[in-house]
């Protein structure tokens, strides 16, 4: 199980920001920005490279709900959404993530 499987089953300590049946969301623990929330999936997918057909329904709807977050969290003023996809990227946790930076 990945860490951020762990997180998301609340079997380690987050400070969640958003939750549904799909998707989870939290505070980054080492904030690049002063708003910084990863979004991640429940289900387990490895990176960018890992969404399939399959699968992307998922992403969509972490896309449904990146403005409902960034609202809640008033990055009225605009925010970046970013994925780190595998070495040359700089990636460090194996489940796919959104970050959302702001403030
Ligand atoms: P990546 O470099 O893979 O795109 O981003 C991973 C992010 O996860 C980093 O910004 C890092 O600070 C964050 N992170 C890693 N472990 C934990 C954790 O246990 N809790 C939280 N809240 N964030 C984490």
């Amino acid at each position: 199980m990945s860490i951020f499987s762990k997180i998301a089953a609340g079997e380690i300590p987050s400070e969640k920001v958003y939750s549904d049946e799909k998707v989870y969301a939290f505070k980054d623990i080492n904030p690049q920005a002063p708003t910084h929330i990863l979004v991640i999936p429940k289900a387990h997918i490895p990176s960018v490279d890992g969404i399939t057909a399959e699968n992307s329904a998922v992403v969509a709807h972490i896309f449904e709900v990146i403005p409902t977050i960034a609202a809640a969290e008033n990055l009225t003023n605009g925010y970046r959404v970013v994925s780190n996809c595998g070495q040359d990227a700089g990636q460090t946790v194996h489940h796919l993530h959104f970050h959302i930076l702001g403030g």
